[in-house]
């Protein structure tokens, strides 16, 4: 079954194409389930890089309008890629209750630390930060809210060598979806950077290998995210590279989480 659960619209100001546009190329390209996860918008102030605000209920009725459209075409599914801060516990209930998503992906670009303060994993100034990032992760995986961790090896992205504070945050992330049995998504955006030189050697800025071998030797399900930011995207060669990645680690796959 063909399936993606991470795609972006244009109403995050750095993706093109309308929700009808994704799923229409998700009817085109033999796509069974479709989940929309456009990065989420907080009520009292603009992080950047997402939908206004203003926005959101827009986004809404456009998904419940094309789910009925659609319904003898493919399961759409209405959802959000949206931070954990532990201030807007309200806000993730109002979410899902009262607006009626069927998820939440858990995408951490920015994240709260312990000590209260606020960070931005594409700016670590050490590896001592993804410790922070991955503690992050783990206590919002305790919360409920989240149906999967989009992209949880992000932290990778920045210019360090691999140190036994690696190690830690791969623990951390791996014992939290282990403990509350929540998937971790590969993703296949991490593969259209393309390969990068690090300090320890040349490779993706994520997935990382390195991360996904420690998986692989759990129970915990995986499942590949496209990231689309535009509708061609949405099943391009990168997600079947993903694929075959993925196999090629022996994971533990799952094409649905509903
Ligand atoms: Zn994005
Ligand atoms: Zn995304």
């Amino acid at each position: 079954m063909k399936t993606n659960f991470h795609t972006h619209t244009y109403r995050c100001l750095h993706a093109i194409g309308t929700e009808r546009d994704y799923v229409e190329e998700a009817v085109n390209k033999g796509l069974e389930e479709l989940g929309f996860s456009d990065h989420a918008p907080f009520p009292d102030k603009d992080y950047g890089l997402r939908m206004k605000y203003e926005e959101l209920e827009d986004y809404i009725n456009e998904i419940d309008n094309l789910k009925k459209e659609y319904e003898n075409k493919l399961r759409i599914f209405k959802g959000l890629e949206i931070e954990y801060h532990p201030c807007y516990t309200e806000y993730y209930t109002t979410l899902l209750k009262k607006f009626k998503f069927d998820y939440l992906a858990l995408g951490e670009h920015t994240y709260t630390t312990k000590s209260g303060f606020f960070r931005n994993i594409f700016f670590a100034e050490s590896t001592d930060d993804y410790v922070d990032y991955a503690c992050g992760i783990s206590e919002a995986l305790s919360t409920g809210f989240f149906t999967f961790v989009a992209h949880p090896d992000l932290m990778f992205l920045n210019d360090f060598a691999w140190d036994k504070n690696c190690d830690k945050a791969c623990d951390l992330i791996l014992c939290a979806a282990e403990k509350h049995n929540i998937p971790l998504e590969y993703n296949a955006n991490g593969l259209r950077r393309g390969i990068n030189h690090y300090p320890d050697g040349v490779r993706h800025p994520y997935p990382d290998d390195r991360f996904w071998k420690l998986v692989s030797g759990s129970k915990i399900r995986v499942l590949i995210g496209s990231d689309c930011h535009t509708p061609e995207q949405l099943r391009d060669e990168f997600v079947i590279r993903a694929e075959d990645k993925c196999a090629e680690l022996k994971l533990n796959m799952i094409e649905t989480v509903f």
